[in-house]
């Protein structure tokens, strides 16, 4: 799978809009200013493809891109205080919507910071995608702010406090450095050749 041929495809509004899966989809979950977008633009290799925000919680759609022929779907950040109730709502109905529908599940990618430890709402996406049986991975990002011995220490807390089952991938990345970006292009190309 080359990560290099990436173009964007579509932005939905409400998950009413979207189309149904042409093929396996790898999607990206995480809350606001996790560092989902820089992640998404290091994977594809291009800079400004997924939008980087200077105001978080910005990106209120599900972005669908295109990686050599198979589908990237980017989900709206969750857990950003500063917006309306009814704005909450409507990600919240993107997000849900979006794994409530009978599409082609290859992986769901939810991303931490490795410098705090899980908020409630990291802990009830995982908890909904273990319930849903859904196949997941953990990106850790923004590794570049902390230590080698500190990423270890606060990867073995973020794993005991989500409570992952044994075998969940769990990968510590840099969008900065590039820590961990080829580790996780190679778990996505065998979800979606898988
Ligand atoms: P999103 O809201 O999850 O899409 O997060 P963004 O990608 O927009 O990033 C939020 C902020 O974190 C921005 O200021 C980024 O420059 C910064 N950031 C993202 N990834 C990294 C990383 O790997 N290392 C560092 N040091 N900063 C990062």
């Amino acid at each position: 799978m080359n990560f290099h041929n990436a173009s964007f495809k579509a932005a939905y509004g409400t998950s009413a809009q979207l189309p149904a899966s042409t093929g396996p989809e790898v999607s990206f979950a995480g809350r606001s200013n996790v560092g989902k977008s820089s992640l998404l633009n290091k994977l594809m290799y291009r800079k400004g493809l997924a939008k980087v925000s200077a105001t978080p919680g910005k990106t209120a759609t599900i972005n669908f891109y295109d990686v050599d022929g198979h589908d990237l779907v980017d989900l709206p950040g969750y857990g950003f205080a500063k917006v309306s109730k009814s704005e909450k709502n409507r990600w919240s109905e993107l997000i849900e919507g979006y794994y409530n529908q009978d599409r082609d599940f290859a992986l769901v990618v939810s991303l931490i910071d490795i410098r705090h430890d899980p908020s409630a709402l990291d802990r009830n996406m995982v908890r909904f995608l273990q319930d849903a049986e859904l196949p997941f991975a953990i990106a850790l990002t923004k590794a570049d702010k902390l230590s080698k011995q500190q990423q270890q220490k606060q990867r073995a807390a973020i794993k005991k406090a989500l409570d992952l089952p044994k075998g969940t991938p769990i990968v510590a990345t840099s969008s900065e450095k590039g820590d961990g970006i080829d580790e996780l292009r190679t778990l996505i190309a065998s979800a979606m050749e898988g």
